[in-house]
């Protein structure tokens, strides 16, 4: 199954549990618009490559298309429009008044010097300027793209448009160029509150063990904000493979190393393990924050975790969430989990349309009453229904689309 086909069969089993015609589901199997382009970019070494570049807008009822723009070899049309559609439940779910879309291009951009990057993200936008604005379509950084990538692309786009406030257009720009306080932890702290919601719903221990599997911005992230605040980190892992320290890893050192050597590999602390030992290590969390499709009816059977925090998009595929159901291990699902990014990238956006700067006390505040909502409201639908929380997140959302449509 493709990660869209995935998403829709979420859709589905959403869909006997939402109070919407069946009209609204059908409109959500296809995204509003998917626009392919191809991007001349020019190599230091005088070259010049095409690249296959995305943007899917799925649905824009409840406001501008949201969502990232990722950099990834594995890209493809049928990814990102599973995550267009993951973008508008989870704006939904986050109750923002935002719709979903998703952008890609299809490369390996750690190949890429630093200028080839950002000639790469100005094309991008030449590419699709007329379809992006800041009452249109909004994107903001995923996987390998950063708050740099956003403010070249900020910058390309008001050159080209005259317009000023064109800089709204893009979220997650550095805190200097009109990016909000907050944005660049928002994933891993709106995972964390997500997480503390459901550890006192259900009586988890706070002190209880975790394992990380993604060193990018979210898993990195979370790493450190959980070992702040007790919990400890058993495992971790990144593409090269995992690093496994029972008595619990000292993150700093790991991110000191991983800085310095650009991956986990080597690592002298701890036990090296691969990315499928980490998802069977014994700890009372396991948190996937990299790709898609990571744990599978296959695989499934090793998770020991009791509970599953998604920081990724799309990590558990409807085949692995059956079993998880039957064997009670909880599923906090991506929409809800990762929220926390598109959040404060929502918050973002307001200040940069309003001309206003919001403290890191502030943007935190809303952050945490946000996902303290969230969390509730859909514990409680899970409960009241009797379903798992990402069908319960998906039905919410359903009614909230369809009532703006
Ligand atoms: N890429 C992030 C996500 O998947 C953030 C999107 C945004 O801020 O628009 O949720």
């Amino acid at each position: 199954m493709t990660a869209f086909e995935n998403a829709l069969v979420q859709l589905e089993r959403a869909a006997k549990y939402a109070k919407v015609r069946p009209f609204i589901i059908e409109r959500l199997r296809h995204p509003n618009r998917i626009v392919e382009a191809s991007l001349p970019v020019a190599m230091d070494s005088g070259e010049e490559r095409i690249l296959t570049a995305y943007r899917v807008q799925h649905n824009n009822a409840r406001g501008p298309y949201k969502g990232g723009i990722r950099f990834h070899p594995k890209v493809s049309k049928d990814e990102v429009q599973a995550l267009g559609l993951w973008m508008a439940i989870k704006c939904a779910v986050a109750n923002i008044p935002l719709g979903g879309g998703k952008g890609g291009v299809i490369v390996d951009s750690k190949q890429l010097s630093k200028a080839e990057l950002e000639r790469l993200s100005r094309g991008f936008v030449r590419a699709f300027k007329d379809i992006l604005g800041p009452q249109l379509d909004v994107p903001a950084p995923d996987v390998y793209t950063t708050p740099e990538i956003m403010d070249w692309m900020a910058d390309e786009y008001v050159k080209l448009t005259g317009d000023q406030k064109g800089r709204a257009t893009f979220t997650g720009k550095p805190l200097e160029k009109g990016g909000s306080e907050g944005r660049g932890t928002a994933t891993a702290q709106g995972g964390l509150y997500v997480l503390d919601a459901y550890a006192k719903a259900i009586g988890l221990d706070p002190n209880a063990t975790i394992t990380i599997q993604g060193f990018g911005n979210a898993g990195r992230t979370f790493a450190e904000l959980a070992s702040q605040v007790g919990y400890t980190i058993i495992a971790v892992s990144d593409s090269s493979g995992g690093l496994y320290n029972p008595q619990g890893l000292d993150v700093s050192a790991v991110e000191s190393y991983k800085d310095e050597h650009r991956s986990l590999g080597g690592y002298p602390d701890a036990q090296s393990i691969t990315n499928e030992d980490l998802l069977g290590c014994e700890a009372d969390i396991l948190v996937p924050a990299a790709l898609e499709g990571q744990i599978t009816g296959q695989n499934q059977y090793n998770v020991k975790a009791r509970v599953i925090l998604e920081l990724a998009n799309g990590p558990t595929t409807p085949e692995a969430d059956i079993e998880l159901l039957k064997r009670k291990i909880d599923v906090i699902p991506d929409v809800l989990a990762n929220s926390g990014g598109v959040t404060v990238s929502y918050f973002e956006w307001e200040q940069n349309n309003k001309g206003e700067h919001w403290t890191a006390g502030d943007v935190d505040t809303k952050l945490k009453t946000m996902m303290a909502d969230a969390f509730q409201t859909i514990h409680d639908r899970a409960k009241k229904d009797s379903i798992d929380m990402r069908t319960a997140a998906f039905a919410i959302a359903l009614e909230r689309i369809a009532e703006a449509t």
